[in-house]
């Protein structure tokens, strides 16, 4: 019997497409490739795979269209592999319906790691990382959802509002990118052209309330240029 994972890789570049197979093979999924969009649209509809990597720079058409065409029926994960310079690429990914991106080069830990938040995510969009209680735990943090408490180490961490909802919209996605535009829609309902700076400084100080110092493990990684996500593996 076949119970593995389908992922479909799109990737023109035959070295990045073939050296993501032999991760994904070894690991225990099941790999389908294609080397256009064309050719991965075609694969995607014959074999409906359970997560797409996705490159954007495509020979025939960008992967954003594939995205585009894919979310018209399907909440199927797709992460995009793309280039360090691309941030405007990556923040157009994600809010296209994107679930995530990974940067190339990339290595084996963290596609694997990629990977396994994305897979997660699609069956436990809402509960993710939550227990029976509506508590969320990584590491020394602990969130409360019922009483909208946050702890660290066990001690309480004294949030506003605001700042609580940041933490808890992040918590519920963690693993994946939020794009800056999307967590000022879903915490302010609407953005002006301060949104942006409001957001900085309430992360400016959850970071410093949360006990963050430079070069120590942070919960919350800011991904310059693109967005912040909250890390869901010690
Ligand atoms: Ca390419």
């Amino acid at each position: 019997m076949n119970n593995k994972y389908k992922i479909l890789v799109i990737e023109d570049e035959s070295n990045i497409r073939s050296f993501v197979k032999t991760i994904l093979d070894t690991n225990g999924y099941q790999v389908l490739t294609a080397g256009s969009l064309s050719q991965g649209i075609l694969v995607y509809s014959s074999h409906y795979p359970d997560l797409v990597l996705l490159d954007l720079g495509l020979p025939d058409e960008d992967g954003l269209s594939f995205i585009r065409k894919i979310r018209q029926t399907d909440s199927t994960p797709i992460l995009v592999l793309s280039a360090r310079t691309q941030e405007r690429d990556k923040v157009l990914a994600l809010d296209t319906g994107a679930n995530d991106y990974i940067t190339k080069p990339f290595g084996t830990a963290e596609l694997l790691a990629r990977v396994r938040a994305a897979l997660r995510n699609r069956h436990f969009e809402n509960a993710q990382g939550s227990d029976a209680a509506g508590r969320y735990t990584v590491h020394d943090l602990e969130i409360d959802y019922e009483r909208r408490l946050v702890r660290v180490k066990d001690q309480e961490v004294r949030l506003t509002q605001t700042e609580y909802n940041i933490v808890a919209l992040l918590a519920r996605h963690a693993g994946r990118v939020l794009t800056y535009a999307s967590i000022i829609q879903a915490v302010w309902g609407s953005s002006d052209a301060g949104s942006i700076k409001k957001l900085q400084v309430n992360m400016a100080n959850i970071r410093k309330k949360l006990g963050s110092r430079p070069g120590e493990k942070n919960y919350i990684i800011n991904e310059l240029g693109v967005g912040y996500r909250m890390q869901d593996e010690a």
